[in-house]
This record gives structure tokens, C-alpha cells and sequence, in this order.
């Protein structure tokens, strides 16, 4: 989808920093951060919902997840960490390709998720 930015940084037209890939998936940091580190796991097609996802990659987007989750607790030191899918509108979702926060956590942040 041409208007779609995630779909701009997976084809290479806008910059990002990414922190792993997999055949199907990219994990790069989010540009508006909740925290250092904070990253999001996308699908190299465009999909809205994480309903829509083909069956056969749910378990590379949970791998590639967990070693991107892996990676940034490492690197960036922090504590603990949320997983978080806004999917729709009514959820929070901004933009309409499929996306997975990792956000990092450390006590005393903060940082407030949506219920
Ligand atoms: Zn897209």
C-alpha cells in the first residue's frame, strides 16, 4: 500500500533503525518511543489485522518477537517489557498494517497501557 509508512520503511524509502529481520517479519525501532528501545515487529506484507495473518507465520512472528524481545533487554538494560497489539480502530490501532509493540519497562516508569 503506497501511503502506508510501514510499508515506506520495509521497502526502504523511509529510514529506521532496525533491530532484527526474518524473511516475513522486521523489527525496528518505533519512532515515537515509550521507552529506549521500544520497537515494533511487523509483517513484511501489508495486513491490517493480526486476524489476517497467514497461518504459517504466526509462529516465525512469535519467534522473530522473542528474539527481537531478547535483543533489547539486552542492549538497552531494562527489567521487564509489554507485548502489545492495538488491533482496529476501537483498540487504539493508528496505523493500518499489523503491528507488535515491544515496549521496555523498568519499575518506576511511568508509563501508563491502555487497559
Ligand atoms: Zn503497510
Amino acid at each position: 500500500m503506497e501511503s502506508c509508512i510501514f510499508c515506506k520503511i520495509i521497502g526502504g524509502e523511509v529510514s529506521s533503525e532496525k533491530i532484527t529481520e526474518t524473511d516475513n517479519f522486521l523489527v525496528f525501532r518505533d519512532m515515537n518511543e515509550k521507552a529506549p528501545g521500544h520497537s515494533l515487529v511487523v509483517p513484511k506484507t501489508h495486513i491490517k489485522s493480526f486476524l489476517e495473518m497467514d497461518r504459517e507465520l504466526y509462529g516465525e512472528f512469535m519467534e522473530v518477537t522473542k528474539a527481537a524481545t531478547e535483543k533489547i533487554m539486552k542492549d538497552y538494560k531494562h527489567e521487564s517489557f509489554n507485548l502489545i497489539i492495538n488491533d482496529g480502530e476501537a483498540a487504539g490501532q493508528v496505523v493500518s498494517h499489523l503491528h507488535l509493540h515491544i515496549i521496555p519497562r523498568n519499575v518506576g516508569d511511568g508509563y501508563k497501557i491502555c487497559p
